[in-house]
């Protein structure tokens, strides 16, 4: 049994205000990831501050031509947003790709970035893990570990981040925007999750007193070439083995921007500059693509389960850019990958 107490955020300031000087205290909207937390006994609140009444549920166009997502839109209204499908289709289809329609019903946008690991270890009370209980150990290094990660992993934790919605925004370049008592301000998305190292108990840059309200959309939204492929051992309703969010600018043969980001593989979603490089002024072929995959793919590691993920990630990778570059996108809904 947790006692916690429950209260409702008059607005953004009032719920900054009632979390800031209790590192117990959780927001809490759709609950899709911190119910369950808390049922398993991972999460222990001391207080739960209600959001969701909170006016962070609309879709606007910004100043620059972009487009600013209420934190607390939830994922089916933002994939089916006419302005998501239209000019941001890759965030679309990866939203499509994760958990069931009543999860996306329920999921806000803010929470989907927070929602924590899935790595089993982490939800098991009875055994060690350096997330949930910090110096105790990890249990995945040398356990099963097929689901776990082969980039950027660290001795004190190898865990990946769940979320598909994030892959898209990461190779979108989108903003997170935080409120909390030093006011506002603007995390690239590159810089909001983070590695494990010697802290896999903190996910993300984002402070204690603060409060997601909005991300941000760069104009840019490369509707014409894109797509994520996402590869799990059920066609629904299951995380990602790999996938991977592509995004490409295309003057006849030649490749003037490409966009690539990893999911399933890392504690973070996983961009290369390095790749994205490689692709950059390049042509649309096989070469290209392999060159790329094998620069991503550098320094990745397999722990003895999860060995194959690294072969997977190369095919993945190659398939994906495959897909964009011909302006056939993976489907959500019809999964056969062609
Ligand atoms: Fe815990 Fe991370 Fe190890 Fe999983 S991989 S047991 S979350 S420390």
């Amino acid at each position: 049994m947790i006692n916690f107490t429950y209260s409702r955020a008059g607005d953004v300031a009032d719920a900054v205000r009632q979390i800031a000087d209790d590192p117990a205290a959780r927001l809490v909207a759709g609950g899709t990831n911190l119910i369950d937390l808390m049922k398993e006994g991972v999460a222990r609140p001391s207080r739960l501050v209600d959001i969701t009444h909170l006016p962070l549920k609309i879709i606007e166009e910004t100043r620059e031509g972009g487009l600013r997502i209420g934190a607390l839109v939830p994922n089916s209204d933002l994939a089916h947003h006419p302005q998501v499908e239209a000019r941001y289709p890759l965030l679309a289809s990866a939203i499509l790709a994760g958990a069931s329609a009543q999860l996306r019903n329920m999921a806000s946008t803010g929470g989907n970035l927070l929602q924590r690991t899935r790595c089993m270890y982490f939800y098991d009370t009875s055994t060690p893990c350096n997330k949930r209980a910090p110096g105790s150990g990890c249990s995945a290094i040398e356990g099963i570990n097929r689901m776990h990660a082969i980039l950027g992993a660290s001795p004190h934790c190898i865990a990946t981040h769940p979320s598909d919605m994030c892959v898209a925004l990461a190779a979108l370049e989108a903003r997170v925007l935080a409120t909390g008592s030093a006011g506002e301000r603007r995390i690239a998305f590159a810089d909001f999750h983070r590695l494990p190292g010697d802290r896999p108990e903190i996910d993300t840059s984002l402070r204690q007193d603060e409060i997601i309200t909005a991300i941000e959309l760069p104009p840019q939204g490369f509707a014409g070439n894109y797509s994520y492929l996402k590869l799990r051992d059920r066609l629904s309703y299951a995380f990602a083995l790999v996938s991977v969010a592509v995004g490409l600018q295309l003057e006849g043969e030649t490749i003037t921007q490409a966009r690539l980001a990893l999911g399933g593989v890392a504690h973070k979603p996983w961009r290369d500059a390095e790749a994205e490089g490689r692709l950059n002024g390049a042509r649309v072929d096989r070469e290209s693509f392999a060159a790329a995959a094998d620069i991503v793919l550098r320094q990745a590691r397999g722990f003895g389960h999860n060995d194959f993920k690294i072969e997977l990630a190369r095919r993945t990778i190659m398939r994906a850019l495959t897909q964009a570059a011909r302006s056939t996108p993976q489907s959500q809904s019809d999964k056969r990958i062609r």
